[in-house]
């Protein structure tokens, strides 16, 4: 009888082990209730504002940015009015003067649309994903001839929107804020303008993803592909001193920066949980010359991504409506390929709910192991952790492929395995089984 009672108390501890958590089970769930035909409706709605240059109109109700903004915070406010008033919504805004650089052409207030979905017990701990409000034509001076922007970046505009209608259903511990940014045609204003924000109000950004046009499949190199998306990431901090820049000639982390592990953190979760994707890590911070608004963000020491079509079309971007040899230019809403949209939203919504339920990543790991067999381990306690675990990969490796789940310790060695051979991180692990990041060590012991 007591044996009995045994065998099944360790029958169905091993079930519960086998099977997925709720949270891992409401990913996919989450993944299906993103909209193509809410994302669709809400880039037609945007392009139809005919510009929204940084400097067009702000008075109208039907033209211009200021038409544009005031819908998107009416949007954010109705999603918040359908959860019990879960999102702070406000605008934030910066004064961008003409001695600010060769692309403002006349002095104007670059204004942002932010709401905060709050956390439940780490309302300071924030995960972010934005989208660009703005527009432009083919001169980036020119604010009254028509620009819709439906890819750029009316798609991500509206996957911010739609993310903010299936995550707010839900409750987390740490705080999602979703972003309409101004100003990034002209130099980044927008971005520029809230990193400050984020920085001066002493929020701790888990990770920023930016949204910049993830809606176009069919590519000017012929390739039309509705699975493989980018994702962007610097290779390292760029907040690192000369002697964390020194310290890597010996002991590593070349490519292993705070956005980097984020880019490694999202291409596992689309693995994990969307295997149908292909997520393509891109290893610089942005496209060869060009920019983003995860840049500024980074360049405050935040985690900071770019996530977009992984084939672009430069007829239909940047572009006046026109027809030259042939060619139809621009970037009309036929262009926009909203089921492909509702896939990349929905690779940010998994993102966005992981981390923000996920404990945040261990501070202050540090590793040892030199002139041994063995590669030690050892990291701060982190709150609402009940275990970590430590990642490994070959030093050749773009991607985290060996791991070995520790228990609720704060120290570790792995016995046998030689620490030149590859590198490590150690990730916390939340009571339902959500990983945060990576930590990639930040000092060494012996
Ligand atoms: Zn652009």
């Amino acid at each position: 009888m007591k044996n009995g009672f045994l065998l099944l108390l360790f029958i169905s501890m091993f079930s519960t082990a086998q099977l997925p958590s709720a949270h891992q089970q409401d990913l996919y769930k989450i993944i299906d209730e993103v909209s193509a035909d809410r994302i669709e409706n809400d880039v037609k709605k945007l392009a139809g504002f005919g510009t929204r240059n940084t400097f067009s109109d702000t008075v109208s109700n039907t033209r211009g940015i200021g038409a544009a903004r005031r819908w998107i915070k009416a949007e954010f406010d109705k999603i918040s009015a359908d959860c019990g008033g879960c999102l702070e919504v406000f605008y934030q805004k910066d004064l961008v003067t003409t001695d600010m650089g060769n692309r403002v052409p006349k002095d104007a207030y670059v204004v942002n649309v932010v709401a905060i979905q709050r956390g439940t017990t780490n309302p300071n701990d924030m995960v972010m994903m934005s989208g660009d409000i703005d527009s432009r034509a083919s001169d980036t001076m020119d604010f009254t001839t028509d620009a819709p922007g439906a890819n750029d970046n009316a798609s991500g505009m509206a996957g911010t929107i739609e993310a903010a209608r299936v995550l707010s259903k839900r409750k987390f511990k740490n705080s999602i804020v979703y972003v309409g940014l101004s100003g990034e045609e002209q130099g980044l204003f927008g971005g520029k303008g809230l990193a400050d924000y984020a920085k001066k109000k002493e929020w701790n950004v888990l990770g920023f993803l930016n949204n910049d046009m993830i809606g176009n499949i069919k590519g000017v190199d012929g390739v039309i592909d509705n699975r493989e998306f980018r994702i962007f990431s610097e290779p390292t901090d760029p907040t690192e001193t000369e002697r964390q820049r020194n310290g890597r000639r010996f002991y590593g982390g070349e490519v292993d920066g705070i956005s980097r592990q984020l880019a490694r953190y999202i291409h596992k979760s689309v693995k994990t949980y969307m295997p149908e994707m292909k997520p393509m890590m891109v290893y610089r911070l942005d496209r060869f010359g060009r920019g983003g608004h995860h840049r500024p963000f980074a360049d405050l020491g935040f985690p900071g991504i770019r996530i977009m079509e992984a084939h672009e079309n430069y007829t239909q971007q940047h572009q006046d409506i026109r027809t030259e040899n042939g060619v139809n230019y621009g970037d009309v809403v036929e262009h926009v390929n909203f089921p492909y949209a509702r896939k990349l939203t929905a690779v940010n919504a998994i993102n966005l709910a992981q981390l923000a339920w996920a404990p945040i990543r261990p501070q202050n790991v540090k590793i040892g192991g030199i002139v041994e067999a063995n590669v030690r381990l050892k990291w701060d306690p982190v709150k609402d952790a009940v275990g970590y675990k430590i990642y490994w990969r070959d030093t050749t490796s773009p991607t985290w492929d060996h791991s070995r789940y520790v228990g609720d310790v704060n120290e570790y060695t792995l016995n046998e395995i030689v620490i030149d051979n590859s590198f490590f991180g150690v990730v916390a692990v939340g009571k339902d089984g959500i990983e945060s990041m990576v930590s990639f060590p930040s000092g060494v012991f012996r």
